[in-house]
């Protein structure tokens, strides 16, 4: 399909970031967007490259009523020799799709999906921070756009793509985050959503954050929907937790993310000397670990999060301090690592990069 760029006013052109240290996350959008709209009946159609601002949108539109909304997130690096890659942005068209589907919306072409980001990637590119950390988040979205409220999938969509220079996800930077175990509220259950990357999951997750917050912990870490026993993600990450060089995650029992980050974890760590396992991790057997001095390191793995060091768990009125608040060894080998593939500091031994052109 042909994607139209419009015209960019030179009143529509925002300053470039002065300090890449003062980026935080999500704050900053680039002048332009892709918008791709879909009709029933016709089909995907109207792809445009046009100034970033905001959509006039009839308020009956179903997304603001029932949620049908779906996203994705990757990221763009700029290398020292100039080239633009992304990582493994087939992975994001595909679980797009399967997220889609899951919420009645229409697939896109993958060639579609990656076409559009590509093409406005290298529109924006000069936007691509280049500091230690940093990087261009690229957030695809599709919305229902029907204005009715009867409750029905919707017959008209506009897939999006905003682009925002990035730092670190979290305020404290490569730090450990402090973590609680929510025993009361739960992200998903068994045949519900959580496996689909929807705005519904997040809007239901937001008073454990709030109340974890209140506690002094950073994220919530979500556990089973049914017996509230196994550990399955934190908000935007997956958990994985080092017994020395064995390193343990929970399966994707269907209602947690299935990370792009995670897989890459489960690929790399045999590299560089650990076993890994995926296996149902009983929260109570976890603590009691911790305690005996058996789990030596927990982090968080996700594309906005990168590789997140854990510090303090707390589960129930039991707090245990991992690493001594460090950032453990085997957690700062997966980031070195990870985003050394990434930023072209390393070789890419799994063809995961893909340049922009
Ligand atoms: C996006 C997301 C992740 C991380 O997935 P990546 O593909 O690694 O970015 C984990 N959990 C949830 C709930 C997410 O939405």
């Amino acid at each position: 399909m042909d994607i139209k760029v419009l015209p960019l006013p030179a009143e529509k052109m925002k300053d470039k970031i002065k300090d890449e240290s003062q980026l935080g996350f999500g704050k900053l959008f680039t002048d332009r967007m892709l918008i791709v709209e879909w009709k029933a009946g016709s089909g995907w159609c109207d792809a445009r490259i046009e100034p970033y601002g905001p959509f006039m949108l009839d308020p009956s539109c179903t997304v603001f009523h029932y949620a049908q909304e779906i996203f994705e997130g990757l990221k763009a690096y700029k290398w020292s020799d100039g080239r633009v890659a992304l990582f493994r942005p087939e992975m994001n068209a595909r679980r797009f799709n399967q997220s889609g589907d899951r919420i009645c919306m229409p697939e896109i072409p993958e060639e579609l999906f990656l076409d559009g980001i590509n093409k406005l990637v290298a529109l924006e590119q000069d936007w691509i921070p280049t500091a230690d950390g940093t990087s261009l988040y690229i957030r695809p979205a599709m919305i229902a756009v029907e204005p009715v409220l009867g409750v029905h999938p919707s017959n008209h969509y506009y897939f999006f793509v905003i682009l925002s220079p990035v730092g670190a996800y979290y305020a404290a930077g490569f730090n450990p985050i402090n973590i609680m175990v929510e025993d009361h509220y739960v992200r998903a259950v068994p045949g519900g959503t959580g496996e689909a990357k929807t705005g519904g999951n997040y809007a239901s997750s937001l008073k454990a954050g709030l109340e974890a917050k209140k506690k002094g912990y950073d994220q919530v870490l979500w556990l089973d929907g049914r017996e509230r026993r196994y550990i399955e993600e934190v908000g935007a990450m997956n958990m994985f937790f080092a017994y020395g060089k064995h390193i343990v995650t929970a399966p994707l029992s269907g209602s947690i993310l299935s990370g792009v980050t995670r897989d890459s974890v489960l690929k790399l760590a045999p590299t560089l000397g650990f076993t890994v396992e995926e296996r149902p991790i009983d929260v109570n057997d976890l603590m009691a670990d911790i305690s005996a001095g058996k789990v030596t390191e927990a982090f968080g793995s996700g594309t906005a999060a990168v590789i997140t060091p854990v510090g303090k768990l707390c589960y129930k009125d039991e707090v245990q301090q991992l690493t001594g608040g460090r950032v453990g060894e085997i957690t700062q080998n997966l980031y070195d690592t990870l985003t050394g593939i990434q930023t072209g500091k390393l070789s890419d031994q799994f063809g995961w990069v893909k340049f922009v052109d």
